[in-house]
Formats: structure tokens, sequence, C-alpha cells
């Protein structure tokens, strides 16, 4: 029976199944503590251009693939997405070479077994557990399925010592491995992760012409249509619960909003101090979610580049190494992004209070990504206008993610099962959502928003026609 939910967090997760919700006739109530909507997915201006936090480009979109109809759904489609070169959509910067990576699982297969035809047999081992993995994509609305036990087999294997098993060629594997940066690929990862991301990319890859803002805007915009409520610059401190259920949340602004259910669709670190007050929830449970480890942050330079003077890069470019960088380049604007992993105690000296020793260890970290990148753009330097920073603090405080993590909690194939974070808490009426549970990245959280709204509502079905009607 529809009725008052309360959404704690509008990122993309939040933001998702308040949608969904309002759709489904919830009287929805989106609480963000920042200014502006969108966690991950907001974006910013300097030097006149408009720069993203965290949304560079998504895999899957096109027609028959996997966020095809959810996108329709939210109706996202329409926004100005632009096709990665399908000929190329990754380059993999290796041992002094390049590898493109083009879109489609047979010409990707073929490409690379023309690179390396030793290794035929293992391409074809990978590529067929992408097919798989995107079949499994929904099993996890269907905990009981064969599909679903599949889906847990894989979270329980490493994803790298699998690639070693299955690559010998240690150069097809820096390849392969390459693109690590967007999976947050370290010897903890699990293959489902590995390959149900890289495998999305295979089948076609998109970045959005003006950024990802306008994906939180619209899901906003929805929200609001529907009667619910997207409000900002309010900070949930605290739960409570009476017989155990939560009632109400309330605010830094010394608010309370009613509740018949709540999403906590922030990092559940954040939510687990504000539950202390709740009997139902066990000291064991808050102190296995605190104890969780996260993944790495991002050092990012957002570059402002002089008119004309470096052409656009219609690819992801990769370069591997001692530091890693991802190279983005934004469609409809003379800018590039460089990322690179970071990790929280380079920069914890700095939580409470930056000063000049803060801003001279930026500087240095950044002109050493702008060298490492130089390799591959060797025209960058010249064609600097402005660079901005922004390190794992910068995350912690705009996104809120704890330790500037960037994807969220680590997922670890040694224990997928305490790793693996359930939608469900010890309170019947409280879900989480977001790239903490299952998946980070757009295809991760959307298939959780879909997780956590289909076991909050009880029905069955519903979730499913949404995929199929579209
Ligand atoms: C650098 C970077 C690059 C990335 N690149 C890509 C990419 O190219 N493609 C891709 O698919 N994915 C990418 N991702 C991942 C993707 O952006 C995230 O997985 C996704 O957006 C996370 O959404 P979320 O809703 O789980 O969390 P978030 O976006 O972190 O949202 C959580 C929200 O909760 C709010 N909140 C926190 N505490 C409170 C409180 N007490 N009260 C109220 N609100 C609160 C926060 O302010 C925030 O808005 C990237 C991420 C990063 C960091």
């Amino acid at each position: 029976m529809p009725c008052k939910l309360v959404i704690i967090g509008a990122g993309l997760g939040g933001l998702e199944c308040g949608y969904l919700l309002a759709r489904r006739g919830w009287q929805v109530t989106v609480l963000e503590r920042h200014a502006v909507a969108g966690g991950c997915l907001q974006t910013f201006r300097r030097s006149n251009t408009t720069f993203d936090t965290g949304l560079h480009y998504v895999g899957g979109l096109g027609e028959g693939e996997s966020l095809h109809a959810l996108f329709d759904y939210f109706q996202l489609l329409d926004l100005p997405w632009r096709p990665l070169d399908r000929t190329g959509y990754d380059e993999i910067v290796t041992d002094g070479r390049s590898f493109l990576l083009p879109n489609g699982y047979d010409a990707w297969c073929e490409h690379l077994t023309s690179s390396f035809p030793h290794e035929q047999q293992g391409i074809n081992t990978l590529m067929n557990l992408f097919r798989q993995t995107e079949q499994y994509l929904f099993s996890f609305l269907h905990p009981d399925s064969t599909e679903h036990q599949q889906t847990m087999q894989l979270f329980g294997i490493s994803a790298s010592e699998w690639l070693e098993q299955t690559i010998h060629d240690p150069l097809l594997r820096s390849v392969l491995s390459g693109n690590g940066l967007r999976i947050g690929l370290t010897d903890s990862t699990p293959l489902y992760a590995y390959a149900q991301i890289q495998g999305s990319y295979v089948r076609s890859a998109w970045r959005l012409g003006g950024g990802g803002q306008q994906i939180a805007d619209r899901l906003v915009a929805g929200i609001r249509q529907q009667g619910g409520q997207v409000l900002t610059d309010v900070e949930v401190t605290g739960l409570e619960e009476t017989n155990g259920r939560i009632t109400a949340v309330k605010t830094a602004q010394r608010e309370r909003y009613e509740a018949d259910a709540v999403i906590a669709a922030l990092h559940p670190q954040r939510l687990m101090p504000m539950l202390h007050d709740c009997p139902s929830v066990r000291k064991v449970y808050r102190h296995r979610v605190m104890q969780m480890k996260n993944t790495t942050g991002m050092f990012s330079l957002h570059i402002a580049l002089r008119p004309g003077s470096l052409p656009y890069l219609n690819r992801t470019v990769y370069i591997t190494g001692a530091q890693p960088l991802m190279i983005h380049s934004y469609p409809d604007r003379p800018a590039l992004d460089i990322l690179t992993p970071s990790a929280w105690s380079e920069w914890e000296q700095w939580a409470d209070q930056r000063d000049e020793a803060y801003e001279a260890y930026k500087q240095r970290k950044a002109e050493e990504c702008i060298r490492i990148a130089a390799q591959r753009l060797p025209d960058l330097p010249a064609a600097i206008e402005q660079v901005y920073t922004s390190t794992p603090l910068t995350y912690a405080r705009y996104t809120g993610t704890v330790q500037g993590s960037a994807y969220g909690l680590q997922k670890d194939w040694h224990s997928p099962m305490t790793t693996l974070l359930a939608t469900r808490t010890p309170l019947p009426n409280l879900w989480l959502t977001g790239q903490n549970n299952n998946l980070h990245g757009v295809l991760g959280v959307t298939m959780t928003a879909l997780q956590t709204c289909n076991e909050l509502t009880g029905e069955s079905g519903w979730i499913e026609q949404i995929i199929q009607q579209q």
C-alpha cells in the first residue's frame, strides 16, 4: 500500500528510487544535504566551462542494451548522449604501445584476436563471460533464481586471478585491465564486477554533452511532476524508531519528516551513527558496516584548454603504470579531465585545514599527471589555459563519500557475503540503495535502485513490466 517515503540523499540511487516510487503512487520526499542534487552527477563551472564530478561515460545505452529501456523509463534518453568512436571507445596505452578497444562483442573479439592471435581462446572465453553477465543483469530481482546463484558464484571469484588463468600473455592482460581505473580494479575485485562493467562498455559507450547534472535535474523534475518533493540543504542527522519501525527522520535544521518507509541512499558508514537510537539495529550490524573497507579516492585535474588548441578525442585514453591515468575529453567544450587513483592517506593530514603545503602538493601531483599525459598528448602542456584540481577531500565534502572513496564500499571476492551489503536492513521499513550495494557506476546504481524498490514494495512483476514495456 503506497504511503509516505523519505529518501536520504539525492545522488543517482536516491533520485532513481524516488522517481520509480513516485510514479508508483508513493508520497516521496528526497532530502539532500548539499545545495544541489546529484551527488557524483554534479557539475561545476570554472573558466566559463562546465566540468563533471563523477560521470564521464556510460556503457550499454544502445537500443536493446541493458540501460536503454531503463533510461527510456526515466526519460533520460533524449539528453544529448554522444556515442564514442565505435572503432575504439577506449585506448589503452601500455608498454609504449596503444591498443584500441572497439564496440560490439564480435568486433571487440576480432580486433583483439588480430593483435593477439595466440590468445584467441582466452579472448573468446572473456567475451562469453561478458554475454553471460549481461544476461544475469536482472538476477538481483530474483534472489532464488539459478541466474542469481551463478551471479553470486562470480562474485566469489577473483577478477585478476581469473584473468591470469585465462589470458597468458602479460601484455594482453595489461590491455584488458588497463581501464581498471573505471572499475576500481584491485586484487579484491570480484569477477562479476569486472565482467558486468567492462561488458556494458563493450556493447556501446556514450558521453553526455553538457554534463551529468542533467540526469539529476531530469529525475528531480520527474519526481516533482508526480507530486513528490526534492529538498536540498537538508542534512539528515538521525532516525527515530518506534515499535521496531522507523517512524521519522530528523535533520540538522531541527525538522522532522514522518515516514512509513525510508531509503538511505547515502554512504552506509554515514548512516550508521544516525541509527544510534534505534534499538532494533544491533551494535554488531553497525560495527560490521563501519569496519568495511572503502575503494580508493581519485585525484582529478579539470583542465580548461585554449579554444582550438587540442582536437576533441572521441575516446577515453588510459595510460598504465605506477601512476595510472584516465584522460577524458569533453565533447562540447575545450576541456579535459585527467583522473588518477589517490589514497585517503595521502590527504587526510589536511582533512581539517587546507594550507600552503596542501596547495603545493596538489600542484606537484598535477604537474606529474600532465607530464604522464603528455606521453600520449604531446601538445597538451602548451594547450592548457587553466588547471583545477579535486582530491579525495573534495569528493568527501561535496558527495559525502567516506574517506573520499570514489566508488564506495569495496566489494571483495574473498568474502562476497559480507562485503556485498544487502539492500535490506535489520529494520523492516529501512532500505539501502546506491553504489555501496552491488556495483558502482550508472549501470550498477540503476540496477540496485530497481532491486531496492522491488523489495520495498513487496509487489512482484512491476519492475519487469517497466523493463519489458519500454
Ligand atoms: C571521480 C569519479 C568518476 C566516475 N566516473 C564514472 C563514469 O564515467 N561512469 C559511471 O557510470 N560511473 C562513474 N562514477 C561512479 C558513479 O558516479 C557513482 O557510482 C554514482 O553516481 C553514485 O551514486 P549514488 O547515488 O550511489 O551516490 P552519490 O552520488 O554519492 O549520492 C549520495 C548523496 O547522498 C547525499 N548525502 C550524504 N549524506 C547525507 C545526509 N546526511 N543527508 C542528506 N543527504 C546526504 C550526498 O550529498 C549525495 O548527494 C564515477 C565516480 C567518481 C567519484
